[in-house]
C-alpha cells in the first residue's frame, strides 16, 4: 500500500497508535487509577462514547496509510471490552501493519490468549510491579495476588505470544522488588521494562521525589548482574536494552523522567472515546469520533489527522519541570493507555 509519510513541527514522523479501547479496568493501581479517586460513583464512559470496532479499524486503516507502521491495544484493562480477538482480527488484516501489541495487567489472559494469538496478535506486555502477593494486592488496589498475573504470562507463553514485562518503580513502594523481579524474568526468559513513575494525569499524586531514575536501578542492577548495553532496533525505540551477559534475555528501562526522548517520540494515541492525543501529557484531545460519525469522509478524516500532525509540537518531557506539572492539564492514563 502506498504510504504517505506525514511529519510534525519537529520534523518528527507519525509511525505509532496507540489505541485505548476502554477507560474501564479490574484493578485500582495507585499510580494509573486510585481507588479513592476512581471509586463506586466514578462515571466511566457511556458504551456509547466508545468508538466501535468498525470505527476503530477505519481509523486505523487511515493512519496506516499516513505512516502508521505499529498498532499497541490498551485501555484501561483493554480484555474487558467484550471479543477483542474479533478487533485483532479485523487490524491485523490491514496491509501496511508490521506489528500489533497489547499492554494488559493479565488476569484474562488464562482465557484469551489462545484466540488473540489465533486472530493475529504478535506480543503482549504484561504489568507486574512486584512477586509479594500482600504488596501486590495493595498496589492494585483490589487485593488480587500474583497468581491471576503469573498464570495470564503462562497462558501468553504456551500461546506463542511474546511476552514482556511493564514494571513501573516507585519510591517506597516497590523498590525493594527491583532485583526479585530481574531474577524472575532473567529465569523465566522474560524481557523486563522498568517504567519511571511518571506524572501522567493529575489523581495520582506524583512527586519528583517518587522517581526512581533509570540510573539509581541500572547501578543496582549492575551489583548482581553483568550488562551489555543494546542497540536500538529501530528510530524511535523507547526502551533503553541491556542484555544479561550470560543469556540472550534483555532487560531495558522506560526513562520518561530522567532521560527523556521526545526527540524521536513517532507516537499517536486514540483515546476510548475517539480522540487523538499527539503526547501522553497533552490534555487536548482532537475530536475524530464525531466528525466521523457525522459522515466525514476517509479523505477528509485523513485530512484532519494530517493537520493535527503537522501541528504537533510536543515535547513536554523535554521540558518537565515542577511547575509544568502543577500547572498542566493532562488526560488519565486509563483514557489513553500508557
Ligand atoms: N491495564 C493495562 C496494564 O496495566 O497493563 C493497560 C493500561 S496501563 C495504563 C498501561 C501501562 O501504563 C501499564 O504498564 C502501567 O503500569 C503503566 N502506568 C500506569 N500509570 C503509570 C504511571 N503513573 N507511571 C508510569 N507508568 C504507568
Ligand atoms: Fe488498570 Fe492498568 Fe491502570 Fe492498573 S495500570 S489501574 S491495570 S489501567
Ligand atoms: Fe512523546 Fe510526549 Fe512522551 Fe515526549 S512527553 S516522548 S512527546 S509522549
Amino acid at each position: 500500500m502506498e504510504k504517505t509519510i506525514i511529519k510534525d513541527k519537529l520534523n518528527r514522523p507519525l509511525r505509532d497508535l496507540r489505541i485505548s479501547v476502554i477507560d474501564r479496568c479490574n484493578f485500582r493501581c495507585q499510580y494509573c487509577m486510585p481507588e479513592d479517586q476512581f471509586g463506586k460513583d466514578f462515571e466511566f464512559l457511556p458504551r456509547n462514547a466508545l468508538l466501535t470496532y468498525e470505527e476503530i479499524e477505519r481509523l486505523a486503516k487511515i493512519f496506516v496509510r499516513l505512516g502508521v507502521e505499529k498498532i499497541r491495544l490498551t485501555g484501561g484493562e483493554p480484555l474487558l471490552r467484550k471479543d477483542m480477538p474479533y478487533l485483532v482480527k479485523k487490524l491485523s488484516s490491514i496491509k501496511g501493519l508490521s506489528d500489533i501489541g497489547l499492554t494488559t495487567n493479565g488476569v484474562l489472559l488464562p482465557k484469551l490468549a489462545k484466540d488473540l494469538k489465533a486472530a493475529g496478535l504478535k506480543r503482549v506486555n504484561v504489568s507486574l510491579d512486584t512477586l509479594n502477593d500482600e504488596l501486590f494486592g495493595k498496589i492494585n488496589g483490589r487485593g488480587v495476588a500474583t497468581g491471576p498475573v503469573l498464570e495470564g504470562i503462562e497462558a501468553a507463553k504456551q500461546a506463542g505470544l511474546g511476552v514482556k514485562i511493564n514494571m513501573v518503580v516507585k519510591k517506597g513502594l516497590n523498590d525493594t522488588e527491583i532485583i526479585p523481579m530481574a531474577e524472575y524474568c532473567k529465569n523465566n526468559g522474560l524481557e523486563l521494562r522498568y517504567i519511571e513513575f511518571m506524572d501522567v494525569g493529575s489523581t495520582n499524586g506524583w512527586k519528583m521525589n517518587d522517581v526512581i531514575t533509570k540510573k539509581q536501578i541500572y547501578h543496582l542492577l549492575k551489583e548482581h548482574f553483568e550488562l551489555i548495553p543494546v542497540d536500538p532496533a529501530y528510530y524511535g525505540e523507547v526502551a533503553k536494552l541491556y542484555r544479561y551477559s550470560d543469556t540472550n534475555v534483555n532487560v531495558g528501562f522506560i526513562t520518561s523522567v530522567s532521560e527523556s526522548f521526545c526527540s524521536s517520540c513517532t507516537r499517536s494515541r486514540l483515546s476510548a472515546n475517539g480522540q487523538i492525543f499527539t503526547c501522553l501529557f497533552n490534555g487536548n484531545g482532537h475530536d475524530i469520533r464525531n466528525f466521523m460519525r457525522n459522515g466525514a469522509t476517509d479523505e477528509e478524516i485523513v485530512s484532519r489527522i494530517t493537520a493535527i500532525w503537522n501541528g504537533r509540537a510536543d515535547r513536554y518531557s523535554d521540558e518537565r519541570t515542577a511547575e509544568t506539572n502543577k500547572n498542566r492539564k493532562k488526560i488519565e492514563m486509563s483514557y489513553i493507555g500508557g
